[in-house]
């Protein structure tokens, strides 16, 4: 059977397929939506973490314990989480564990565009790109099967256009029973330095036998026109240049750590220019580069935002203008909501000329006009600790017309050790915390402030 799904419900699907039980995240856009839909199968426990830590933790445990776990963020998430992603690295897996990182080129919902195959790469273990749903389900399916075979956790990354796109999908039936048994093995799964350093050389042993799978993996393929151009992509960049270059040779990799070196020199070989093109970092390019094989990729295609058909068939000179359809499409910031209880918080603030430490969620809107009430706001919980900073560099006359602005999903996330920090070491400004009992932002998650 088939089913019209998007990325994020293919992803659910995948995992359900994969004999999934336990899921947990934090929510996040463009990652939200796989938990909610992981909700829709009984069969798993799904939950909403109060960080992306937690939620990867409570997915290590799940995995140590025996169950297939999913874990799903979006790109900063995998900043919090990666604390116990580089260690877990190190322990591997019971029960298969994915982890799911929903990147943002172009920021269309975040405050940077870090590009997380470079954590795949910096943790070692194997990162697998959809470029459409289908592929979402089917690399979850196959990810499961990795993790168990390398013992290892693996990361699947989207990106916004896959993860909220929608194509068909065929659905496969569920794998059941596939819950290991749990068995003591302190060697494995307590991280003291001695059981470290015997694990660290299997984590080298393992990126190579995965670059050696990787030569022949199934979800690599090469798609032969035009050897007079040759492209090697991946995830959603691979439908933008079948769209712009239907006849040049395509290399699409599925798995893009760690990289077939031998399959990408052989299609190298074969035609006579050859480029990388992939949105954000140069992360394929500077391994090929790295190689000695010579390739064009940045010093043509840009590192900031993202791609698109129109771009690359303009970069290589034959895009057929007639056959874009032009779309003018009005410019729609976001902005509060008409009724939001925000806005006479930030009113208040803009009338008294306080400066504001912000923080991420809707309240972050109170920095557009007319409100123009923020000073900084750099990643999840930072508002608190960060306004300590500035009233220790600025003195505590500063901090009589300083506040912090947190809401409550954020102020649970990481908020509160801040607010911690601030008590113990005398911080004298105020803190608000904007409290709706939910995460707003995202789409009204529960939390557990909630109640
Ligand atoms: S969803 Fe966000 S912007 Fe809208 S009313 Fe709620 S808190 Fe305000």
């Amino acid at each position: 059977m088939k089913s019209l799904m998007t990325g994020n419900q293919a992803i659910a699907r995948g995992a359900y397929e994969a004999g999934v039980t336990v899921a947990s995240a934090y929510p996040g856009t463009p990652s939200t939506e796989i938990i909610e839909n992981m909700t829709t199968y009984p069969e798993i426990y799904a939950e909403w973490s109060t960080n992306e830590k937690v939620a990867l933790e409570v997915g290590i445990g799940a995995s140590i314990g025996g169950a297939r776990a999913l874990v799903a963020m979006k790109h900063v998430g995998v900043n919090v989480a990666a604390d116990p992603l580089f260690t877990f690295s190190y322990t591997g897996v019971n029960g298969g564990l994915v982890l799911i990182s929903a990147d943002d080129p172009g920021m269309h919902s975040s405050q940077n565009e870090q590009d997380n195959r470079n954590y795949a790469k910096f943790a070692k273990i194997p990162v697998l790109e959809p470029s459409d749903s289908q592929e979402c389900k089917d690399f979850m399916v196959l990810a499961y099967q990795l993790s168990e075979q390398f013992d290892t956790p693996v990361m699947v990354r989207t990106t916004t256009r896959v993860a909220h796109g929608q194509s068909l999908v065929d659905l496969g039936d569920r794998q059941e029973g596939i819950v290991k048994e749990y068995e003591k093995n302190p060697p494995k799964y307590v991280m003291l330095p001695g059981y470290g350093r015997q694990r660290h050389p299997l984590v080298e042993a393992r990126r190579e036998a995965l670059a050696k799978y990787n030569e022949t993996a199934p979800i690599n393929r090469i798609e032969w026109g035009d050897k007079r151009i040759g492209i090697i992509t991946s995830g959603v960049v691979y439908q933008y240049v079948k769209e712009a270059l239907p006849e040049a040779s395509v290399l699409k990799l599925g798995m893009t750590f760690p990289l077939p070196q031998q399959l990408i020199k052989d299609f190298a070989e074969q035609v006579d220019k050859l480029y990388v093109i992939e949105e954000l970092e140069p992360f394929l390019e500077e391994q090929i580069k790295a190689w000695g094989i010579e390739v064009v990729g940045k010093e043509l295609f840009p590192r900031i935002g993202e791609l698109s058909p129109e771009l690359i068939g303009a970069k290589l000179g034959n895009w057929n203008q007639e056959a874009a359809v032009a779309v003018e499409v009005p410019n729609r910031p976001p902005v509060l909501c008409p009724g939001c209880p925000h806005r006479g918080v930030y009113y208040v603030i803009n009338r008294l000329k306080l400066t504001v430490s912000g923080d991420i969620g809707c309240y972050t809107l109170g920095a557009t006009p007319p409100l123009s009430a923020m000073d900084t706001c750099i990643c999840m919980g930072a508002s608190i600790s960060g306004a300590l900073g500035l009233e220790k560099a600025r003195g505590k006359d500063f901090a009589r017309k300083l506040v912090a602005v947190i809401g409550d999903s954020t102020f649970l996330h990481s908020g509160i050790t801040g607010l911690l920090d601030v008590v113990y070491n005398g911080g004298t400004f105020t803190t608000l915390i904007l409290d709706n009992s939910t995460t707003a932002m995202t789409g009204h998650q529960e939390h557990p402030g909630t109640g």
